[in-house]
């Protein structure tokens, strides 16, 4: 009998299942907000200039496709290194691999951190981005959380995020959001990040700083703050970065793994065991994308490019949460809505039941998640008047 016959179908990954069933809905009038996809003004994902012209540049010195070395692109490497850490820390400080998006640098943390201590702890946020407890699980570790977010008060439940981490057991790997907290849209300040950093260094923690929207939220020097400030306090991080919205390039699977190593001896160490995670598990990574961005971060000019490119997905969010926020004034003054505005990057906890996020869907072909989240970043001007007269009548 095969090994096949006793295998049960798995329920549709919550988010990309969502896209699945908005794909096959057959209303004219239907809006996806469910992924976490920046559209522009026209509803498409955008190919950024600079993009196109780093592709022309490297059509036209066209070179062989051969295999990339196990940790990726040098220049690449080095181009991420000095994006997300400046001049914070050493180069030689860092052990950096290119990886498939940011889910491939968390995954090949995850992997090198169950080799370290398989009985360490996983802490992230709650709630946080679906995939950073199934992925740390699949890795073998136990997975629990500490208080992110205050329905009631809409707000980050910041004295509970710190009691949370103020008890956990030294060496427990703790899963923080860099910059535009996936799903909620809300932040921590500074000061409180400083707090945080604090507990982490008294309480011998391992933290692992989530970067996926570096320059969504005010700026690419803003947004790397928190990574900055584990950097110069040489605390042992974690750190993963994705390229996915920023560049736009989301099927390229391009992103890394940073981790902020005590000297440079250590450096070169954990380097040689992350290339063997990934060694065994897909050998080394693919060439495009690393080339692509590489050549626009070395590029003086296709790097401000990039910058303003980035800035205009930045303002563009912005808009529509202002416009958002505005029309559901209008609509329905007997509710708060100015916490549209005070979230950051592409995401909004609307905090709309999941009986009203399925009224959106079933009666308006309005797609979000069921627990309130909406990206805010596929809206545009055309859908926008839609969207307000829907969650108007919803909420
Ligand atoms: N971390 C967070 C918090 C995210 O929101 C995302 C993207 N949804 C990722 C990681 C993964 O990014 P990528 O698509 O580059 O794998």
């Amino acid at each position: 009998m095969s090994i096949l016959r006793s295998v049960q179908g798995a329920p549709r990954d919550p988010i990309l299942g969502l896209t699945e069933a908005y794909q096959s809905d057959t209303r004219d009038q239907k809006v996806n907000l469910g992924v976490g996809v920046y559209t522009d003004s026209e509803g498409k994902v955008p190919l950024l200039d600079c993009v196109q012209a780093a592709d022309k540049q490297l059509a036209e010195g066209r070179t062989p496709w051969s295999y990339l070395p196990i940790d990726g692109l040098k220049a690449y490497d080095n181009a991420v290194a000095e994006l997300v850490f400046g001049t914070s820390v050493p180069r030689e400080r860092l052990a950096v691999v290119q990886a498939l998006g940011g889910t491939g640098g968390l995954k090949v943390a995850a992997d090198f951190l169950h080799q370290l201590d398989p009985d360490a702890p996983v802490l992230i946020s709650d709630p946080s981005w679906e995939n950073h407890r199934a992925l740390f699980t699949r890795a073998g570790f136990t997975v629990g959380s500490y208080p992110y977010y205050d329905a009631a008060k809409r707000a980050v439940n910041f004295a509970g995020m710190l009691e949370g981490l103020k008890a956990a057991a030294p060496g427990t790997i703790v899963v923080l959001h860099a910059c535009c907290h996936n799903p909620t849209g809300y932040d921590i300040t500074r000061e409180q990040w400083q707090q945080v950093l604090q507990v982490v260094q008294e309480g011998r923690l391992v933290p692992l700083l989530d970067m996926a929207y570096q320059g969504f939220a005010s700026g690419i020097e803003d947004d790397g703050y928190a990574v900055r400030l584990f950097a110069e306090a040489g605390v042992t991080t974690f750190v993963t970065t994705s390229f996915s919205k920023t560049f736009s390039l989301y099927g390229e699977r391009i992103g890394a793994l940073s981790v902020i190593c005590g000297d440079d001896d250590e450096a070169k160490r954990v380097l040689s065991q992350l290339k063997i995670v990934v060694r065994t598990n897909y050998s080394n990574p693919p060439t495009h994308g690393a080339k692509v961005v590489a050549t626009v971060l070395a590029d003086e000019t296709l790097r401000q490019q990039w910058e303003d490119e980035l800035g205009a997905m930045r303002d563009r969010i912005k808009a529509m949460r202002t416009g958002l926020r505005e029309g559901l004034e209008k609509a329905r003054p007997d509710v708060d809505w100015s916490y549209i505005t005070t979230q950051n990057g592409m995401f909004s906890y609307s905090g709309l039941s999941k009986e009203a996020m399925g009224k959106l869907r079933e009666e308006y072909g309005i797609y979000g998640l069921d627990s309130g989240r909406i990206c805010v970043a596929a809206l545009n001007e055309k859908n926008l008047p839609y969207v307000v007269e829907a969650i108007a009548a919803v909420a």
